[in-house]
């Protein structure tokens, strides 16, 4: 079944976006916006969810690594976000779609207004066509009010905006048995139909050095999309012509299924 009349979140994280150096990865953006567009094109909406601030502050700012202390994380973040925002106008502009930045905190979540006037903008940006994106603001984030990773967010998004998909586009292939980059004989797990505690335990912990995420946070979001009844994709967001097969209906990556209403 081809996607038509969807309404997919599409999650892109720092490893997508940018290289180790925290610099664009220009190759795999360009391609990304182009086939994202194309899904627009097909009658589909689109809400993206994109890291990639800190990560490009980094690299715009020369640094070497990412900053441990909040200052100079924030700084990156201001830095980065702008030319994200640039980089993704630019590309989307030459498919003539328009784009608009949305920047949250977990407060904002936990108010009833804010929350209210962030989903009233999101559906109004989707009448209008527009591909809403979002990230966390980091510049004012702090431990008591952030989200924390874009895994969540994307789940959050998804499940407050009734999508019906989530797409988490990251740097690898999907959910394994073990980590592949340590264990060769780990397996692809293509289809979850529930997230069991042996599926949370075979999850590890660590994220990339520019990002934040990791498969547990994947796994968390999982749960909250699912629960929800939105299904949710972990694909290989340096291959951005599994998007293609996803739009053709191919099964890519692992996929989390729905809870079906009891
Ligand atoms: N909000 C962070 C950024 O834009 C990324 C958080 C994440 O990778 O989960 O750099």
């Amino acid at each position: 079944m081809k996607l038509k009349n969807k309404r997919i979140v599409i999650k892109l994280g720092t490893s997508t976006l940018a290289h180790s150096t925290g610099r664009l990865n220009i190759r795999n953006v360009t391609e990304i916006c182009r086939i994202i567009s194309d899904l627009k094109n097909a009658g589909n909406e689109i809400i993206m969810v994109s890291s990639g601030a800190i990560g490009m502050g980094v690299g715009k700012l020369n640094l070497n690594k990412k900053p441990d202390d909040i200052p100079t994380k924030q700084a990156a973040a201001a830095i980065g976000q702008c030319e994200l925002m640039y980089v993704y106008d630019k590309l989307f502009g030459e498919y003539s779609h328009t784009v608009a930045q949305l920047l949250i905190t977990g407060d904002d979540l936990n108010n009833e207004e804010r929350y209210g006037n962030f989903k009233n903008t999101v559906n109004r940006l989707l009448e209008l066509s527009v591909i809403p994106i979002i990230n966390e603001n980091d510049t004012i984030g702090t431990d008591e009010i952030v989200i924390g990773d874009n895994d969540t967010l994307a789940a959050i998004a998804a499940t407050s905006l009734d999508a019906d998909l989530l797409v988490i586009l990251s740097d690898i292939e999907g959910l394994y048995t073990a980590d592949p980059r340590k264990d060769k004989n780990a397996k692809q797990i293509k289809v979850i139909e529930e997230i069991t505690p042996e599926i949370e335990a075979i999850a590890g912990t660590k994220g990339t050095a520019l990002g934040t995420g990791g498969m547990q946070k994947k796994i968390a979001a999982a749960k909250i999309a699912t629960a929800a009844g939105c299904d949710m994709i972990i694909a290989n967001g340096r291959k951005p012509k599994l998007l293609y097969d996803l739009a053709d209906g191919k099964q890519i990556g692992s996929i989390f299924l729905a809870k079906k209403e009891q």
